[in-house]
């Protein structure tokens, strides 16, 4: 099972063939949500992205357990609270229940297991700052517990900096800290916020802190609680390598000894709004809820799978509607192929077809195994439909058990990418209004406009067909 898949390792930088620690079996984390705002595209991007490669993982076989974390204790949640004068708790659950219901809609959520959130987790958050402590990893500063980094040796394997590099990425400024690049485990409680209470044993003395957990740590802790000291996939937005994951590298090694904690890392490329990456921060970004006001989830999804996963993407209007217009003629050429005569007179034909399925499923496979190479994956499907529509269009009738074969075996490997999800292409039409509407394409290659336009008229007229000429080819529409 699942043999075959390669891919590409941030660790190791490089390709490598897939192999889960216990065979059969794929622990998959993916950093979550930080939830005091609703997501956007560039949150899309990250999610569809390894939405994908869960939806493979389960098509090749493997029992996946996925889970993303949802972040809802966080300095921006405290601030958003503020300033809208809310409880930061019920802030979180409401953007939390509003970034449900996108993911929802772009058919992310049923395929995550859990969603575990950070306040969940105090308590094992406590016992790995407790061992980090213990084991010289970390050192108390004002009621703050930091990461001593220069203890751990193998911080700059994720990122493959150099720790001068790191120096100036001054992050977390903070007075009497040992190292500047050293990172809060802890944060004191102050004045307003909310916080929590973790007992630790300090040279066998109970201490107890009163404050709140460091962003790192919310990720190992829930991990670690569910899939133990070392698991399979970690995935997430390239620029969480430095210094998120680096972090959670050196939490979970440091305390677990287990090398590596995470087997291989994923990373996915940014989305770009004019060149310049969408983010919160830039406020430039567009709000996923607002894109499906105006096209449908399987657009976004068909747009996100043009690009590979670990590529930058560019965002614009265009490029969305002109995903549609893809979108609409899968499924109006795959029409063409289900409207097709059923009969047992071309054997020859109904052959080659079932053919062309098994070679297209390999294509398809070889592709999503190429490190899930979704626009060569892609680029496999438009051909087949393609051929089918063009058998549709030469051959009077086809076995149903083949034709039936060829459906079944694209939409459910289409499935892996989340696209042909509805059963729009078993709208039916005429034998005669099929070929009418292959007939006018020909006209129109051959530039005879003229009378591409009559039978146009005609098919609305007569059959009650719209046509739309896409640069894909003809999609064609039963008037409501
Ligand atoms: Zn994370």
């Amino acid at each position: 099972m699942g043999g075959g898949l390669r891919l590409y390792n941030t660790l190791t930088r490089q390709l490598e063939e897939f192999q889960p620690l216990e065979t059969g079996k794929i622990r998959f984390f993916v950093c979550g949500q930080t939830v005091y705002d609703d997501a956007h595209l560039g949150h899309a991007k990250a999610y569809i992205n390894f939405d994908i490669v869960a939806r493979w993982l389960r098509h090749l076989g493997y029992t996946l357990h996925y889970i993303q974390n949802i972040t809802d204790i966080d300095d921006k949640i405290i601030i958003r609270a503020k300033e809208s004068h809310k409880d930061p708790t019920a802030l979180a659950r409401e953007f939390e229940s509003r970034f449900m219901e996108d993911m929802e809609k772009i058919g992310v959520k049923k395929n995550v297991d859990q969603y575990p959130r950070s306040h969940d987790y105090i308590d094992e958050i406590g016992f790995q700052i407790g061992l980090l402590l213990k084991k010289g990893y970390a050192y108390l500063l004002d009621g703050d517990v930091y990461y001593n980094v220069s203890k751990f040796e193998d911080y700059t394997n994720l990122s493959g900096m150099k720790l001068e590099e790191l120096e100036k990425h001054r992050i977390e400024p903070k007075a009497g800290k040992k190292n500047p690049y050293d990172f809060a485990l802890w944060k004191a409680s102050k004045e307003g916020e909310p916080s929590w209470k973790i007992s630790l044993d300090l040279n066998g003395k109970e201490t107890i802190l009163e404050g709140r957990p460091g962003w790192h740590i919310e990720d190992t802790a829930i991990t670690h609680a569910i899939f133990g000291p070392q698991y399979d996939l970690h995935g997430g937005a390239i620029e969480l390598i430095f210094p998120h994951h680096s972090n959670e590298i050196a939490q979970a090694e440091a305390a677990f000894g287990k090398k590596p904690f995470v087997k291989y890392w994923l990373h996915a490329g940014v989305l770009n709004i004019k060149g310049v990456k969408m983010s919160k921060s830039l406020r430039n970004f567009i709000k996923i809820r607002d894109v499906l006001s105006s096209y449908p989830a399987e657009t976004l999804r068909l747009l996100i799978c043009s690009t590979h996963y670990r590529k930058e993407m560019d965002y614009d209007e265009n490029l969305i509607k002109n995903a549609g217009r893809k979108l609409s003629y899968l499924y109006a050429a795959l029409g063409i192929f289900y409207n097709m005569r059923e009969g047992a007179s071309n054997k020859e034909g109904s052959e080659q077809i079932k053919k062309e399925t098994t070679l297209f499923v390999d294509a398809f496979t070889k592709a999503m195994n190429d490190d899930f190479n979704t626009p060569q994956a892609l680029t496999e499907l438009t051909i087949m439909i393609n051929k089918l529509r063009e058998f549709a269009e030469t051959n009077n009738e086809i076995d149903a058990e083949a034709k039936t074969h060829a459906l079944s075996s694209i939409l459910k490997i289409a499935d892996t990418l989340g696209i042909l999800t509805n059963e729009s292409y078993k709208t039916e039409i005429s034998t005669i209004a099929m070929h009418l509407i292959s007939y006018r394409e020909r006209l129109r290659q051959d530039k005879k406009f003229g009378e591409a336009d009559t039978i146009r008229e005609r098919l609305k007229n007569e059959f009650k067909i719209l046509l739309e000429d896409t640069e894909y080819g003809t999609v064609w529409y039963k008037e409501q």
